[in-house]
């Protein structure tokens, strides 16, 4: 597979909204464009033109969302346009524009935040009313009122469910379900996009790696859901005693990162004595102190992640080595070289 394929297989794999905007998109305009070649066909070169400028703006909103990421402008003008379009329709063709903004009216709910589709919703069934001649009774009216609204209701109630569900999958596909850390593979991703970002807008990064010393003592004397209660205990602490910007992962076992934006060699020392006092006078295990080491990384320019972790690892092990319950900074890759 060539890379360019690959690369568009994994953006559609990996995010969710930019998908349902292409597939949307996709299937929107293969069924609105045969249309329009009817209408041309037919003679009727005004709904032509309409179908067709439909077509191009979806079509044109998934290239912007593709090329620029913006989804949530790309998603708002889909959905005007669907809207616009069917009552455009309706205006030129009578009923025929209502059966599109049924379809218009479900889509709505999957392209834009379900609370900016309510309101969108509300004007389409408002403007399709106004249209004049297209309503050949009242009844005829009212039905189609209800339905509309029904139809905008549980796309509401679907939309509703699934985002609920998609927020507690990335939950669960990013926290460590035993302390409430991210895990291990939110920090891949984010240590990623931390370094990028620093390639582009370079500023002092620090990661320091945190290890709870003799922990397997705790297990074998206390048992391992004490074991299980320090850590929990652990990661509350940190949370509560660092920035809301700083970003703690569960690495493994009780090894954990924290990622620290704009810290130089001072901050990381300052964090981490603070971290060490809160740890000495708050996490005591039946009395007896815990304790914890830490090896701390600022990161080099052009550095990888794994080159990052490697030196903040061997800083820790020296750290280990000095007698624990201690912080030692790595040497930049260039005074080590
Ligand atoms: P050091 O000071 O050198 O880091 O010694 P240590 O005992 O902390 O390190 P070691 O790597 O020998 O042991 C880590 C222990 O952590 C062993 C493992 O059973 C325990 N452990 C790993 N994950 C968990 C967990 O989720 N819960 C509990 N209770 N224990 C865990
Ligand atoms: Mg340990
Ligand atoms: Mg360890």
């Amino acid at each position: 597979m060539t890379p360019l394929l690959s690369r568009i297989r994994f953006r559609l794999r990996n995010d969710f909204q930019l998908g349902i905007i292409t597939v949307f998109g996709a299937i929107g305009v293969l069924a609105i464009l045969p249309f329009s070649l009817l209408r041309f066909a037919q003679g009727n070169a005004l709904a032509g033109s309409v179908d067709l400028a439909v077509a191009c703006t979806i079509t044109g909103a998934a290239l912007y969302a593709w090329i620029t990421g913006k989804l949530e402008r790309a998603g708002l003008l889909i959905s005007v346009c669907n809207l616009l379009g069917s009552v455009l329709v309706e205006l030129l063709l009578g009923k025929t524009g209502l059966y599109w903004l049924y379809v218009a009216l479900l889509a709505n709910f999957f392209l834009i935040n379900r609370r900016a589709a309510v309101p969108l919703a509300f004007l389409g069934i408002v403007l399709a009313q106004m249209v004049p001649g297209a309503f050949e009774s009242a009844v005829q009216r009212a039905s189609v009122i209800t339905t509309q609204l029904l139809v905008a209701l549980f796309a509401y109630l679907f939309a509703h469910r699934t985002a609920i569900q998609h927020a507690m999958l990335e939950t669960l596909a990013s926290q460590d379900p035993l302390t409430g850390a991210r895990n291990r593979r939110a920090m891949e991703q984010e240590l990623a996009v931390a370094i990028a970002a620093n390639q582009r807008r370079p500023r002092s990064l620090a990661l320091l790696l945190l290890d709870l010393d003799h922990f397997k003592q705790i297990n074998d004397r206390y048992g391992h859901d004490m074991g299980d209660q320090v850590l929990r205990r652990f990661v509350a602490l940190i949370q509560s005693h660092t920035r809301a910007c700083d970003r703690l992962f569960r690495y493994g076992g009780e090894e954990f990162v924290l990622l620290l934006e704009n810290t130089d060699a001072a901050g990381v020392a300052t964090v981490f004595a603070n971290l060490r006092a809160c740890v000495h006078a708050e996490l005591r295990v039946q009395n007896a102190p815990v304790t914890v080491s830490a090896g701390a990384a600022l990161l080099a320019p052009g550095e990888s992640r794994e080159a990052w972790l490697a030196r903040a690892d061997a800083a820790l092990y020296r750290a280990k080595q000095a007698g624990r319950d201690r912080l030692e900074l790595a040497p930049s890759p260039a005074a080590s070289a």
